[in-house]
Formats: structure tokens, sequence, C-alpha cells
């Protein structure tokens, strides 16, 4: 695997308003899961050729100074540009190697990822909430593994990432969903909503965080659309988006107000949280007297 050149990897983030993470880390450059709407595709990050995986040299020594270097611990995020679990982790065990360095320097973590592969790591996920938050986030879009495969393609079906949920969350990881993106026209029915909430209880998911539309900007719209031409022929849907959202970045599902009305009587009829505020205040309970301040 290519390397490329790093001088920092754990950074602090400028706010703790998303899952309340102090830090953030990506020891992994560029993704290979080939998700068809990945926003980290878009111009604005300049990553090129962001399906070839590229892995930051030193890496774990690099972490280890930055570790050492920062004043207070906290949750360090991975996640947010590229999947930790992807297929080359599973023998380069940087990821894994990295959560035993925030192990030993006493950090948190917060993880997203499409892969069950985190469920190796579920020993070392165990010794960090001995002292800290350790809070895993899988992403699940579509209850449909058949549709799963089409527009997530090289990431594990669904039905997989339910089961990995189901072993994080009985070896007591606090666990949960995002279910983010919510394609329109594709994702977008109460059916799929449904099912999604319906198995994220039954798995032992604590929370389901949202987001009810897709994001699409330059670079990554015409990717998303030519997937659109290639996955959906003769289904209309680039013309329904060009027509419904033409340059927005934000583009929400149809019938927004009702679908998110019946989200939220779902999460509060299964008793699974979908308030960000609340669910930072969940993962985080019992760890207030810790060095760890976020509120
Ligand atoms: S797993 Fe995440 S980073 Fe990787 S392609 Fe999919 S959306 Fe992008």
């Amino acid at each position: 695997m290519d390397t490329i050149p790093a001088k920092t990897i754990v950074t602090r983030t400028k706010s703790s308003s998303w899952f309340g993470t102090e830090y953030n880390m990506n020891i992994y450059k560029g993704c290979c899961h080939g998700c068809i709407y990945c926003d980290s595709r878009s111009a604005c990050y300049g990553v090129e050729d962001f399906d070839r995986v590229r892995v930051k040299e030193n890496a774990l020594e690099i972490i280890a100074r930055d570790l050492r270097r920062k004043v207070k611990p906290g949750v360090v995020g991975t996640g947010s540009m590229s999947d930790p679990y992807n297929p080359f982790e599973k023998e380069l065990e940087l990821t894994r190697h990295a959560l035993e360095l925030l192990d030993a320097y006493g950090f948190g973590v917060a993880i997203a990822t499409k892969s069950d592969l985190i469920t190796r790591d579920i020993d070392i996920l165990s010794q960090i909430r001995e002292h800290s938050p350790a809070l895993a986030k899988i992403t699940v879009t579509t209850a449909d593994d058949g549709l799963c495969a089409r527009i997530e393609p090289h990431a594990p079906p669904s039905s997989r990432r339910f089961a990995a949920i189901a072993a994080l969350s009985d070896a007591g990881i606090y666990t949960g969903v995002l279910l983010m993106p919510v394609l329109p026209f594709l994702e977008d029915s109460e059916e799929n909503i449904g099912k999604i909430l319906r198995l994220s209880k039954e798995s032992g998911a604590r929370f389901v965080y949202p987001g009810l539309g897709v994001t699409l900007r330059y670079n990554q719209r015409e990717w998303y659309y030519q997937k659109l031409d290639e996955l959906f022929p003769g289904q209309g849907l680039r013309e329904a988006y060009e027509k419904r959202y033409g340059e927005n970045y934000r583009c929400a599902v149809p019938r927004v107000k009702t679908l998110w009305a019946y989200f939220r009587r779902e999460c509060e009829r299964l008793g699974l949280l979908y308030e960000m505020t609340d669910i930072i205040r969940s993962y985080r309970l019992g760890y207030e007297g810790n060095q760890l301040r976020f509120f």
C-alpha cells in the first residue's frame, strides 16, 4: 500500500458538538468502500484518487507523540474522511494499535464505520471503557442488503453491520446507528426507516442519529449522478434530482417533515435516542469525574 507523509494525526476538533469528540484521528487517506454518495469525494477536500487507500507513514509513532503532547485527555473521533476498518486494516492492524495507544494514554474513543471488522477490537474497546467513554457508531442507510450492495458496494452488507451492533452491545460497548445519508427517492420510505429502527433496537443499539437527505457538491454530485444512471437505468433518478435540487448542497428528502415525525415517533416508541445532546450525555454518563469535560 502507498504511504503519505504526516506531521500530526491526532488533531483538536473545532467544536465538540459532533458526538462530543475533542480530537480527531485519521490513519488512512481515501476509502475503498465505494459508497456512491460519499461526501469525502467532493473537490473541496482535495483528496485525489479517493478510492485508493493510503496510509500515513509512521502513523503509530506520530499518534503516540501526539497523545503525549495533549494537555488534557478527551474522546478521539475517527472515521470521518475514511473508514478506519477498510479491508487493509485486517492485516495492518493500525487502527487496533492506535486504540491500544488511546487506552494506554487514558483517552476515550468514538468510532464511525461501516465494517464489522470493528468487532475484532472489542477487547481493547472494553479496556478503554474502564476509564473513558468508548462509542461505536455503525452507519446503516438501508435495511435491504441488495440495495446496499449497489450503493455501498465494497462495504459489508447491512445485515453484517447489525450483527456487529449486536456483538458490540452484548460486550457492553455503547453502540448506535448513523442513519445518514437517507437518499431521496431510494431510501426515504417509512418502510426502510422503520425497518432500520426495528433492527437497530433488536441489535441493542442505544441511539439512531439521522440525516434525512444527502449532501451534494462539486465533483461528488456528478459522480453520484453517473452512478445513479449506471445502477438504476431508466428510472429517471438523475432527472428527479436535477429538477428538485438543482445545485443545492443540502438535499432533504421529499416529505421531510412527515418522515421526521414518523422517525421521531418510532424512536420514542422503541426507546431509541436520536437527539445529539441526549446521545452525548448518555454515552458519557459515569465519566464526568474524569478529566474529560464537555459541558
Ligand atoms: S465508508 Fe465512508 S468514507 Fe468510505 S466511501 Fe463510504 S461514505 Fe466514503
